[in-house]
């Protein structure tokens, strides 16, 4: 049976980070899913049109090229919800520190007693990307700085044209 995997965030903007954990859990699955919270009522960064877009330009070849199946969906429900729409038994959720253990392990179990079938599996970050943060590229960028580090060139690109940096 094919195994398809799910991973869900705001990716406002899609990090280096995000990139590590999809590549790495491309590797695991036979189809990697996308999943784009669109949250109404919060103000995003980037639209959730662009964080499609992104993730499709970048992220999709990563999975292909990890040998899987990969594609982008948005959700603005329950996220086993819409994992169960994608056919998707396994939810991938990065850790870089103590702060995402608790907040993803009560994710996980709240998770769990919505959904048995649902298994979420986390994959500790890359110590070379660790610490970078979605939140933490966004207030660089609107005070002037330079995000390259932190993002693929592309998301740079998107936000240098945005912000005039
Ligand atoms: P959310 O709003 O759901 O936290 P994010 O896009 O910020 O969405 O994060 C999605 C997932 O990616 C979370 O599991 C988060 O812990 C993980 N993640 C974010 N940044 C990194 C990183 N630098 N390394 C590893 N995992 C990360």
């Amino acid at each position: 049976m094919a195994v398809t995997g799910f991973y869900p965030g705001s990716f406002d903007p899609i990090t280096k980070g995000h990139l590590d954990i999809i590549s790495r859990s491309a590797r695991m699955v036979d189809e990697l899913v996308l999943a784009v919270g669109v949250h109404h009522g919060k103000t995003p960064f980037l639209s959730a049109q662009e964080r499609v877009g992104l993730l499709e330009r970048i992220a999709v070849p990563v999975i292909r090229d990890a040998g899987a199946a990969g594609s982008v969906v948005t959700f603005d429900g329950l996220v086993v919800d819409a994992a169960r729409k994608s056919s998707a038994r396994i939810m991938i959720r990065g850790l870089r520190d103590a702060s995402d253990f608790d907040y993803e392990l009560q994710l996980a179990g709240m998770n769990r007693t919505m959904a048995r079938d649902i298994e979420t599996v986390f994959l500790a970050a890359s110590p070379e990307t660790r610490f970078i943060a979605s939140s933490l590229v966004k207030q660089i960028a609107k005070m002037g700085g330079d995000i390259t580090e932190f993002v693929p060139s592309e998301v740079a690109e998107v936000i240098a044209e945005r912000f005039g940096n």
